[in-house]
């Protein structure tokens, strides 16, 4: 089986520099995004928390990677204001958790890491499908992960399947009104436009791809 590739504190290192660097190419976007149905802060909350992610992870002196994520999720709730902040860096945490101190890990632990993201997202934020969150992207990217894994996908395969799922999901904002979040108070100003959360999501999941696919 070639699902077994073994990531480990590197792939994650990697993951949080990927989401840096695209949150940052994307920061203008988001803004514009967030600008129409919120407060126009969502590329800045991003760039801002994943510049101070990878600094953090700069300095870990050799954690393994639940311990990182942990790291990461910290991170995110000490230095980004909005929403996002806290509903990220608590995903990030529960993801670190379900790995513990175990160096490595494989596809199978993977979709049980992003699942507890996933969950302790809906957990905090009380959304789910279709309320025109970030969790729109999430909850596609995390089942099309199971479902190719357990099929037996290779992994930058079943990743970029995953990815996918997750820009689909984002588009698929674009005609919901808001149930959730500061987007909630337009009601239905908010039909038209696409989610900044599920926007900034598909491009972790994507990131995450990029990640595991070529180890930088
Ligand atoms: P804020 O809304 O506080 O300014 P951001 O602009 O950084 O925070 O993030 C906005 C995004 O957060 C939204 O586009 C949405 O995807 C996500 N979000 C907001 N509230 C929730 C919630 N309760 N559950 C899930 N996601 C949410
Ligand atoms: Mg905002």
């Amino acid at each position: 089986m070639i699902t077994e590739r073994v990531m480990d504190a590197a792939t994650i290192t990697s993951w949080m520099r990927e989401i840096d660097a695209s949150v940052r190419a994307e920061r203008d976007h988001l803004v514009q995004l967030d600008a129409a149905i919120g407060d126009g802060d969502h590329g800045i909350n991003m760039t801002r928390g994943f510049e101070a992610v990878v600094q953090a992870l700069a300095a870990d002196g050799g954690l393994p990677p639940g311990k990182l994520l942990g790291l990461a999720g910290r991170t995110l709730v000490s230095t980004v204001g909005g929403a996002s902040g806290p509903l990220w860096g608590s995903a990030l945490r529960s993801g670190g958790r379900v790995l513990g101190d175990q160096p490595s890990f494989d596809g199978p632990q993977l979709v049980d890491v992003l699942a507890a993201a996933l969950a302790s997202v809906k957990d905090l934020g009380t959304a789910a499908m279709g309320d025109k969150t970030m969790v729109d992207a999430l909850e596609p990217a995390v089942e099309t992960l199971r479902a190719r894994i357990a099929a037996g996908d290779p992994l930058p395969q079943a990743l970029d399947q995953a990815a996918a799922a997750a820009e689909a999901g984002m588009r698929a904002t674009i005609p919901l009104q808001a149930r959730k979040g500061r987007a909630s108070y337009l009601g239905e100003r908010s039909v038209g436009h696409q989610d900044p959360g599920a926007t900034s999501t598909a491009l972790i999941v994507r990131a995450l791809q990029r990640a595991v696919t070529s180890p930088s």
